[in-house]
């Protein structure tokens, strides 16, 4: 990328638009701290003429046949593609994650994209008998209308995607507002749609904080339905302003994720899965392994490797494909989860890690060391989202105390078990609190095609992408077609006829 930095308008009704006298914020790259891209700070007049735009190109968007609609996320998808590389290194550049990462966010939304593309074809309904004669009675699916697309920044292109793709497919027209501090992730995610050709006002952009732009969004009676990924205290903000309008309101919030390491698992391979599953990302997946479980039996052995393991782990430039961590997303979350390590301090014993890294290119970003505490359940560090690369290890005497400890947070997102026992595996998937659950594999690792998400304050009980994603952007309509030419009664004919 140009050290030139480049600056964004908001895109409304198809034009990119600076509106006069903007005030303006900058993106930062978390490991050198410098300025990637310049954005409006939008204000609630600006959220009115984006809603505006959307709420008058959605009759006909909503129209345009569904295998129409498709065909142009299927162009969307292979511009996507074809500009992968550079947008995975924006994606590394802005956030932070290794450049490996980086390339599956952008895979993660071309995937997806294309998933939805071929929902064109499908959008299937039910065809269901009725009780009486000479009646058809089936369900098709409808378009919300306007809806908002609230994105966080630790999947800045993926999961804007999710919801982008989703909503379109199905026939509504967008709204998006990112998460500031991948704001030019965003926007690349927005001229990929642009350049395929959607027409003028189907997909809208405005970019500022979350407490003026995403509230305004929410509070426009206009906006149907608005689909939110973030955290617990921003998703009940909106959950509550949602809900005195009566819209639907979809959140995917945060995680505590588990994974149980029983006395048979194949400790090698559980090795790996640890590893990539609290460290990828910098720990900041919503599916994080931030809890391990471990079986008394192989506590000792297993945490010795884990910290043997550790002493090689390389954090570092995340441009460079040799690393295998990089700089956590901002100064924020540098504070936050520093913060977090003090306490840990003072609750639980400190393994590894524990401290901003410092000396050289560390000096010049947001690196912290990945961090394992040792700690009983109950802790603070063991039960709140920390977001970032630390690790809490709980030993436990059987299977049911690993299921006690790991269904024992307010969070119910993601969750893993290694063992060699089928039976214990598929008893795991029954018990364990969480809207997934892996088996011999790390608590991340989602794919496109599956639904996605989670229970307790995780969420409100939708789920996202796989054919949920359907779901979450449509409404059913109920159609009973009458062809007998009488007036038929149901319930009462169909008694009589009984
Ligand atoms: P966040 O602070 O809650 O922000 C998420 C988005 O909401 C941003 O676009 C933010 O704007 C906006 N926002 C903030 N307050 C708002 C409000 N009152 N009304 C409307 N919009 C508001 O979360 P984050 O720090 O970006 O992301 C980290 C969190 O996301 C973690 O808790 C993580 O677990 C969760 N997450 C969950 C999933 C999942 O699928 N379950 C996936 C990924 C991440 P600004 O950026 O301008 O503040």
């Amino acid at each position: 990328m140009s050290s030139k930095v480049e600056e964004f308008g908001l895109f409304i009704n198809g034009k990119w638009v600076t509106p006069p006298k903007a005030a303006r914020f900058q993106t930062i790259n978390p490991a050198t701290k410098e300025p990637i891209s310049s954005f409006v700070s939008a204000t609630p007049a600006d959220v009115t003429r984006a809603v505006d735009a959307a709420q008058l190109a959605f009759p006909a968007w909503r129209d345009t046949p569904a295998p129409m609609r498709g065909e142009l996320l299927l162009s969307a998808a292979r511009l996507l593609r074809e500009r992968k590389s550079a947008v995975g290194q924006i994606v590394t550049q802005e956030m932070g994650k290794v450049i490996a990462e980086g390339l599956g966010d952008v895979q993660e939304a071309i995937d997806f994209i294309g998933y939805m593309a071929g929902e064109g074809r499908r959008l299937f309904g039910e065809t269901v008998p009725s009780e009486l004669r000479s009646k058809f009675c089936l369900t098709v699916r409808q378009a919300k209308g306007v809806v908002a697309c609230i994105t966080p920044w630790n999947f800045p292109t993926a999961i804007p995607n999710w919801k982008i793709a989703a909503a379109l497919i199905t026939g509504n027209t967008v709204v998006f507002k990112p998460a500031s501090n991948t704001a030019r992730c965003a926007a690349e995610v927005v001229k990929v749609y642009e350049a395929a050709g959607l027409p003028a006002g189907v997909l809208n952009f405005v970019t500022g904080s979350g407490g003026v732009v995403g509230k305004a969004l929410v509070e426009d009676p206009r906006v149907r339905a608005v689909s939110f990924t973030g955290g617990v205290d921003a998703g009940r903000d909106v959950y509550v302003r949602g809900a005195h309008q009566l819209k639907m309101v979809h959140l995917e919030l945060g995680g505590k994720n588990p994974v149980i390491i029983m006395d048979d698992a194949n400790l090698p391979l559980a090795l790996e899965g640890v590893l990539f599953g609290a460290f990828g990302t910098s720990g900041q997946r919503c599916t994080a392994t931030s809890r391990l479980i471990l079986h008394e039996k192989v506590y000792d052995e297993f945490l010795s490797m884990l910290t043997r393991r550790l002493k090689t782990f390389s954090v570092g430039d995340p441009l460079d494909p040799a690393t295998g961590m990089g700089p956590v997303a901002s100064e924020d979350q540098e504070k936050k989860i520093l913060e977090y390590i003090a306490i840990g301090k003072k609750e639980a014993k400190l393994v590894c890690g524990g401290e901003k890294l410092t000396g050289g290119l560390y000096d010049r970003g947001y690196y912290i060391a990945p961090t394992i505490f040792e700690t009983r359940h109950g802790t603070r560090i063991s039960k709140e989202e920390i977001f970032g690369p630390v690790l809490s290890v709980i030993k436990v005497a059987d299977y049911g105390d690993a299921v006690r400890v790991a269904n024992d947070v307010d969070y119910g997102l993601s969750s893993a078990i290694y063992t060699r026992d089928v039976n214990r595996a598929f008893r795991a998937v029954e018990d364990l609190e969480a809207g997934i659950t892996y088996v011999n594999a790390p608590t991340i690792g989602a794919e496109v095609q599956l639904p996605f998400g989670g229970i307790k304050n995780t969420g409100n009980g939708g789920r996202e992408a796989g054919s949920a994603a359907i779901e979450e952007f449509t409404e059913v309509k109920t159609v009973f077609v009458d062809f007998s030419d009488k007036l038929q009664k149901a319930q009462i004919d169909s008694e009589s006829a009984a």
